[in-house]
């Protein structure tokens, strides 16, 4: 086990021991520094996987916010190699930041398709996760929904959702808004709200929850939260209560958002970084994604988790995340317009 967890080092002392080892006549460490929003429990057993293979180590600092801030003040001397996050947003809020630099491969360009990866090469999607409907088995009837029936009033009072500010349904709205335009997206926002059983809150599981107890009859949740309740034995009620349904829009797929990387501008072990990128497209590391933490692989002919896969076959939409990335803004605009979250 070489993974070190070093949330609690001063980044100074991390970037001191780099300099003493580039002062000295030996080639670059063999590690690779990996700032990482991921919790610990999934990345661990990827980081141990890759560094049995390669012999490269992978020193960890996970933090659950403030990590690009963090990359950008320490600037030049940042011993952050990648940063590793979920979302879209995230991705571009890093690009944007400034602290990113594109990543030439090959190999990514051919294992990653090209609408979950920035087309300039700045960030990269590794897995993939559905926004869904989690539906009461005793009181939902329908096998199939559109994004659009959502705002349909015979839901009226039957819908539990999160905060609409939250980065998935941040995501999932501006893939309404990629579809749809700004007004049609903000009269499906108010139909949507005006179906609300309650005022968003929790996360997805709770919505789950919220629908086991009959206080809804929609949850709208990403697909892997249900696999974890359905093998979680304190939550496991709140998915047998419910069943996933996938939606797609009316005119596209399902929509789906990323866990994903960048490379940091001043990556000091660039090379054992898109050694660790790459790997992480492996084949052992999308079948690591695929059943630890039931996530859709993002590399072509690895299968689903066969809980993942009793959802149906899952088609993803086809507007490009980049794209979604671009409208975050109106749609968070649009959600504080239409009063979502009172
Ligand atoms: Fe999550």
């Amino acid at each position: 086990m070489t993974l070190t967890l070093r949330s609690a080092l001063a980044g100074t002392a991390v970037a001191a021991t780099l300099i003493a080892a580039a002062g000295s006549a030996y080639a670059q460490p063999k590690e690779v520094n990996v700032y990482s929003y991921r919790e610990a429990k999934l990345i661990q057993p990827l980081f141990a996987a890759f560094t049995k293979e390669t012999g490269i180590d992978v020193n960890v600092i996970s933090a659950s916010s403030g990590l690009e801030q963090r990359i950008k003040s320490e600037g030049e001397n940042s011993p952050a190699d990648i940063l590793l996050t979920v979302d879209i947003g995230r991705l571009e809020d890093a690009v944007k930041a400034g602290i990113t630099q594109p990543i030439q491969s090959a190999t990514l360009d051919k294992l990653v398709p090209a609408r979950a990866r920035d087309p300039e090469g700045h960030w990269f999607g590794m897995s993939m996760r559905a926004r869904v409907v989690y539906a009461s088995n005793d009181r939902v009837k329908a096998d199939a929904i559109t994004y659009e029936e959502l705002a349909d009033p015979k839901w009226k009072g039957k819908i539990c959702i999160r905060s609409g500010q939250h980065m998935y349904n941040n995501a999932l709205f501006a893939a309404y808004l990629a579809h749809h335009g700004e007004a049609k997206t903000e009269e499906w926002l108010r139909g949507l709200k005006a179906n609300l059983a309650q005022k968003p809150s929790g996360g997805d599981r709770e919505t789950a929850r919220d629908v086991a107890a009959g206080k809804c009859d929609l949850g709208i949740g990403n697909t892997y939260y249900w696999a974890l309740m359905k093998t979680n034995e304190k939550q496991k009620a709140w998915a047998d209560a419910t069943r996933v349904i996938l939606p797609t829009f009316k005119d596209g797929g399902t929509h789906v958002n990323v866990s994903g990387v960048v490379l940091t501008k001043y990556a000091p072990n660039k090379a054992n970084a898109v050694k660790l990128i790459e790997w992480l497209m492996g084949e052992q590391a999308q079948h690591m994604y695929a059943d630890m933490n039931f996530e859709y692989p993002l590399r072509d002919g690895i299968a689903v988790n066969p809980i993942v896969a009793s959802y149906g076959k899952m088609k993803p939409d086809d507007v490009p995340l980049a794209k979604i990335g671009d409208n975050k803004k109106a749609a968070s605009e649009l959600v504080d317009k239409v009063g979502f979250d009172n």
